[in-house]
């Protein structure tokens, strides 16, 4: 589908071609660069691969949805969700775009440093901080937002011994229900995240809680992830502001200067087409909540997946073709070691397939129902089932597309099965694809190493022999 929004008319051409198309060309560029440049081959039967360009074009255009939405001026920080695409490249790629990170353990606040993210482009949230993270978050000066009140009276304590600098607001469940994929819908009555609003006691423990602490200055809802719908998205930013309304209402002063409406636009899966888009977001939750876009607060979204998903592909050899009881199989090299949701939740978490032949040109020619394998040694360790595409054969490559958030940089250990390299592209100057390395790919003597390599003899030393 053609949307206006991205028509370019080439002078004298009749040839209009979305972003998206322009994106689903590049990675048909890069899969064929990529056999052809030896990134993929027989001994390196599976990589992932990153579309530079439009890492930074989602980046602009999510910038762009939210410029147009409120006030020139008005502070808001594009916090990336670290969790979606824990990359170092990927995290200064961001960076460099104008965004900032949203970090939710020790590890992804290391990645976050690590790719040059300083305190005030930094948040953090997570629903089980130690003492010691809450204590560096503070001495740095990070944002955090306290996901109870027993997590509040640790950064109390902390506040009491040393006053920090760093933002601190108080993250809250608005409890709007959830969508179609119960495990990221965040907003459940009984989700684990955050103080449960509408349980009892709570919404007056919260606006007590700000009027004690001057110092608590933010607010955070995150409503969901994929398969959320919209509106509910934001009926819990609509939540999230009348509260914050109510707080600086009842504390008689704008203490809350900034809503942090957590990230969760879910990602179109089934083609190559971006929607919904950040305008189309940006535009609704104006017209729902046109109080929080008037200039009064600043804001800070985490979107992770709808920034990174659409520019990854896992692109995996087939390693032998096979039939069985009729069924066609393309046994590859993609599984759950970098498909995990989809393997094990295929329902949830479909992906689309894309058939490249051995020089990794797009294949053409009938289309056969088959089955897409992965190599971990048990049965359900399908990429995809019973799908129609271009047979698969010997040789030829599979190539999950959308798969650059939550999916192959997350690595499962399964069967042993190394991390594959993961490598940005770009068109170059001289119009073939260049490429590079984000992440090396795991070695053998890495496996056995982080599997207890030097600790082989533990168990044999202990008890009685
Ligand atoms: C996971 C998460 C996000 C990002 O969600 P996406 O669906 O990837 O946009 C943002 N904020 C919080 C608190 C999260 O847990």
């Amino acid at each position: 589908m053609l949307r206006s929004r991205y028509r370019t008319t080439s002078t004298g051409a009749d040839v209009r071609q979305t972003a998206d198309e322009a994106r689903a060309a590049r990675r048909d560029d890069a899969v064929r660069a990529a056999v052809e440049q030896g990134l993929l081959g027989a001994d390196v039967p599976v990589v992932g691969l990153l579309d530079a360009v439009g890492i930074r074009e989602s980046a602009r255009e999510l910038r762009a949805a939210f410029d147009a939405v409120v006030p020139a001026g008005t502070p808001v920080l594009h916090a990336f969700a670290v969790k979606a695409a824990p990359l170092v490249g990927v995290l200064r790629l961001l960076g460099d775009a104008g965004l900032g990170a949203e970090v939710a353990s020790p590890g992804e606040l290391a990645l976050a440093r690590a790719a040059g993210f300083g305190p005030r482009a930094t948040v953090l949230d997570s629903p089980a901080k130690t003492p010691a993270e809450l204590r560096e978050a503070l001495a740095l000066g990070i944002a955090v937002n306290a996901d109870n009140p027993q997590e509040l009276a640790r950064i109390d304590a902390l506040m009491r011994s040393a006053p920090s600098t760093s933002p601190l607001g108080i993250r809250i469940n608005p409890q709007v229900g959830g969508g179609t994929i119960e495990s990221t819908s965040t907003a459940t009555a009984t989700s684990k995240f955050g103080v449960a609003l509408r349980d009892e006691g709570a919404r007056e423990w919260v606006i007590g809680a700000y009027a004690e602490r001057p110092w608590l200055t933010r607010l955070h809802a995150h409503t969901g992830s994929q398969g959320v719908p919209l509106t509910l998205m934001a009926r819990g930013v609509a939540e999230a502001y009348a509260l914050a309304e109510e707080i600086n209402r009842r504390v008689g002063r704008r203490q809350i200067d900034t809503v942090d409406i957590g990230g969760g636009l879910p990602v179109h899966y089934a083609s190559d087409e971006t929607t919904p888009t950040y305008a189309q977001y940006a535009g609704l939750l104006r017209e729902a909540v046109p109080g929080l876009f008037d200039g009064r607060y600043g804001l800070v979204t985490e979107f992770g997946r709808s920034l990174l998903a659409k520019q990854g592909t896992l692109v995996a050899r087939v390693e032998y073709a096979k039939h069985a009881g009729g069924r066609r199989i393309a046994v590859t090299h993609a599984g759950v070691q970098v498909a995990t949701r989809t393997v094990y939740a295929p329902a949830a978490w479909p992906l689309r397939i894309a058939a490249y032949d051995a020089k990794g040109r797009v294949k053409g020619g009938p289309e056969v129902v088959q089955d897409v394998a992965g190599p971990a040694c048990f049965s359900g360790d399908l990429l995809a089932r019973g799908r129609s595409l271009p047979l698969l054969e010997q040789g030829d490559y599979a190539a999950a597309l959308d798969t650059g958030a939550y999916c192959f940089i997350h690595h499962y250990a399964y069967n042993s099965l190394p991390r594959p390299a993961v490598y940005g592209y770009a068109p170059g100057a001289d119009g073939r694809v260049e490429f590079a390395l984000v992440r090396a790919a795991q070695s053998v003597e890495s496996i056995v190493a982080e599997a207890g390599g030097a600790y082989a003899d533990a168990l044999t030393s202990l008890g009685p022999r």
